[in-house]
């Protein structure tokens, strides 16, 4: 190893190109055999059920000093390694690498029985991994949709964001979103921090700043246009649909366009067979006298004890439209944007009673929830 360090650096454009990409694949395959003796590691220690202070991942992340995503995606490549035998040549042969091969075993174990490789590995000879991660989640959500839609759920609901307030009286922002919320987020700043004209030599973070309050002192009442790309499987959550596209987000699920699609300043693209069949107007769906006696009725959100004003919440169609709810005064009720993300994304349901509103009901699993938290 030690002889390449005074090796001669190739000095023309071609011997460098051509050096790179031998020493390149040598590392590849270096980093398969890494990655199947991390799994046999693994492995031992499960086996031998020690009760080590150290997992096998935390292991290779402080011994081999690799991130703790690294450490994990070198042993779950070794694991899917038996189903992935056509990818494994393919490393080889240089058509893809090693970080390909993680993307690979991360949607094979989230995939499981079912796991079809010779659906992806085109795509992954096609694409950088980056763009084969965003590939390989229509993949996921084709064959587990309902976990993709829980994933990005909880991811929702992990989100934060700090506001802390310097001694100059400066407002320091910090904060993570989720990429639905975060697509959301960059649909509204990006238009308005575009360079303005040939003068403009505010660099970029100076310009999302300067979008940020532009749009929230805007008037108030600016309407974010999201554009969702969906085929009409996806909006219909039938199995084997792919998510759908939006704009700065990965692929998103069929309930959030299933939330967005019910009263939301959205245009919608629907594709057939790459053919698309119709493209939604980006207004509210709700709109003129509808919404209005809507609001006039309502008020506010009708989650129990949320009082949310009406200009803060969609018109939810109870019955969704794409379910053959119709526009009827007594198929709609006001939500506020949180609640209404509960009844489609959260999993809640709520139910029209004759005397008190909107019952919401709670999903299962955060029913279990609530009863583990009482036994502690
Ligand atoms: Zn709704
Ligand atoms: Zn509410």
């Amino acid at each position: 190893m030690l002889e390449l360090l005074s090796a001669e650096v190739p000095t023309t454009r071609d011997h460098l190109e051509h050096e790179l990409l031998r020493v390149r694949g040598e590392i590849e395959i270096r980093e398969l055999y890494f990655s199947r003796l991390a799994a046999a590691l693994y492995a031992m220690e499960i086996a031998e059920d020690i009760e080590a202070e150290q997992t096998p991942i935390d292991w290779l992340r402080i011994n081999c000093r690799l991130t703790q995503q690294a450490a994990a995606d070198r042993v779950h490549i070794g694991q899917k390694l038996p189903v992935m035998p056509l990818s494994e040549n393919c490393l080889y042969t240089g058509e893809v690498g090693i970080q390909h091969l993680a993307v690979m075993a991360r949607t094979a174990i989230a995939v499981g029985d079912g796991f079809d490789e010779s659906r992806l590995l085109p795509l992954a000879k096609k694409h950088s991994p980056g763009r084969f991660y965003h590939e390989s989640l229509h993949y996921r959500h084709s064959m587990r949709p309902k976990e993709v839609a829980k994933e990005q759920a909880n991811l929702a609901e992990t989100r934060w964001l700090s506001m802390s307030t310097g001694e100059d009286g400066c407002l320091v922002l910090q904060g993570v979103l989720d990429p639905v919320g975060g697509a959301a987020v960059r649909t509204a700043l990006e238009p308005l921090a575009k360079p303005m004209g040939k003068h403009d030599h505010r660099d970029r973070s100076k310009r999302l700043a300067d979008a940020l309050v532009e749009r929230v002192t805007g008037c108030g009442k600016v309407n974010v246009q999201m554009q969702v790309t969906s085929s009409l499987e996806t909006l219909l959550g039938l199995l084997g649909a792919p998510g759908a596209e939006t704009e700065f987000s990965l692929p998103v699920s069929s309930k959030t366009v299933e939330r967005w699609a019910c009263d939301c300043s959205l245009t919608r693209v629907l594709m057939q067979d790459s053919v698309v069949i119709d493209v939604g107007r980006s207004q509210r769906t709700i709109s003129g006298p509808k919404r209005r006696a809507l609001v006039a009725r309502d008020k506010h959100c009708q989650w129990p004890g949320c009082e949310r004003p009406a200009s803060y919440c969609d018109g939810h169609h109870i019955v969704h439209w794409i379910d053959g709810g119709g526009l009827e005064l007594e198929n709609m009720a006001l939500l506020c944007q949180r609640h209404h993300w509960m009844v489609h994304e959260g999993g809640w349901q709520i139910v029209k009673t004759e005397t008190d509103g909107l019952l919401p009901v709670a999903p299962m699993g955060s029913i279990e929830r609530f009863f583990n938290q009482l036994q502690v």
